[in-house]
């Protein structure tokens, strides 16, 4: 059993679902590691992808972690039966050579193969990916569904109010019940007027979660804190600088309700330090780490588990990426809830072409492995991967 070969490329994609507004530069990067598996008379192929918010990382794979791989035994990349590729063992196959710290320099780029990596692990093993981090991390015991709330609410370059309105109506109408929606990229005043607006459609200030996206500095966090404390939204989000955890702290000691951060911390150690240093509440603040941004998986359970022991419930984390890898992870490791990006960061945002959505409820696909044959505009893609 062995990697034969890894391919990845580079995927431009847009904050936005309509199709005619600016995309702006963003990228993702999509990976397919090709193995000697056969099932079903073809050989088995895992795929991943880069997650959202962080460009492509087409270099750093290409240079380094791709050759690493390739160049190892196979049976060192194996686990102690043989009979399945080990995720713990390619992550340090991976990491050989690397100083530690400079986190930002390589996670992402790590996590891509991480994701693809498991995929190829659940698909060998031929089960969901949910139901294999079940049996291994949470005794077998599994949710019956998983909590989802849509999140996008950028700023549209004309008719914000009313666009914003006719994306969160659409969200309602499929079924989810919460949102979350930018805030700080204009004046306190036209964030009141967005919020005012989604609070109208949602009905409540439970159902609303605002994003900050890291750029206020503490005085800016503290007036837009007082502006929207009145509205007892469900979590303020990512208001300061992600490694600032000074300034965290004082905005969570003026803020009496909850706050939302973690999906810039990109490693065991920034998320330790954030939850020793941040000042923030496991009683009712949120922990959204992306786990594909921090390394992958493999490093996400040593998250878990530094967590745990300073008595923080899994329940808190609400992993960032609204796509179908976050999905199978908060069910399989009973965490709170996922994000779900609808119609945004197309192909890879949201999971299955068919998933019923109930209540603000989700299910992940059967289908063994991550299930991107459930999303055809996704499957395309990740199945043209190597032919170019
Ligand atoms: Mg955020």
């Amino acid at each position: 059993m062995r990697i034969v070969h890894i391919h990845e490329c580079t995927v431009p994609i847009s904050r936005y679902s309509d199709k005619e507004l600016d995309r702006g530069t963003l990228t993702t990067s999509a990976a397919a590691i090709r193995t000697d598996v056969v099932r079903e008379g073809r050989r088995l192929v895992g795929y991943g992808f880069s997650s959202f918010g962080r460009y492509g990382q087409s270099g750093l794979m290409r240079e380094r972690f791709i050759p690493r791989l390739l160049k190892a035994r196979p049976e060192d990349l194996l686990n102690d039966e043989g009979d399945n590729f080990d995720p713990s063992r390619i992550r340090t196959c991976m990491m050989s050579g690397e100083k530690p710290g400079g986190h930002g320099e390589r996670s992402v780029a790590v996590g891509t193969i991480d994701m693809a990596v498991w995929d190829m692990v659940a698909k060998v093993a031929e089960k969901p990916l949910y139901r294999l981090l079940a049996d291994k991390y949470s005794d077998g015991k599994i949710d019956e569904h998983v909590p989802a709330y849509v999140a996008g609410g950028y700023y549209y370059p004309d008719n914000d109010v009313a666009q914003l309105q006719h994306e969160i109506r659409r969200a309602l109408d499929l079924g989810y019940t919460q949102v979350k929606i930018k805030i700080g990229s204009a004046t306190l005043k036209q964030d009141m007027r967005r919020i005012e607006a989604v609070l109208e459609l949602v009905g409540s200030g439970e159902n609303l979660s605002v994003d900050a996206n890291n750029q206020f500095d503490l005085q800016t966090a503290l007036r837009y804190g007082a502006a929207i404390k009145p509205f007892g939204l469900r979590w303020y989000e990512d208001a300061c600088d992600p490694l600032d955890y000074t300034v965290q702290a004082a905005i969570a000691k003026s803020y009496e309700k909850p706050l939302a951060t973690g999906e810039g911390q990109f490693s065991l150690q920034d998320a330790r330090n954030l939850i020793l240093y941040g000042g923030l509440r496991p009683e009712i603040d949120y922990l959204l780490f992306d786990c594909v941004h921090s390394y992958g998986l493999v490093e996400y359970l040593r998250i878990i588990s530094m967590l745990e022991e300073h008595r923080w419930s899994r329940r808190r984390c609400y992993p960032h990426g609204g796509h179908l890898f976050s999905l199978h992870m908060t069910l399989g490791l009973r965490l709170g809830g996922t994000e779900s990006h609808v119609g945004t960061f197309q192909p890879f945002g949201g999971f299955a072409d068919d998933t019923v959505v109930e209540h603000g409820y989700v299910k992940p696909p059967e289908t063994p492995g991550i299930g991107f044959e459930t999303k055809q505009a996704l499957w395309d893609l990740l199945q043209s991967l190597g032919k170019d």
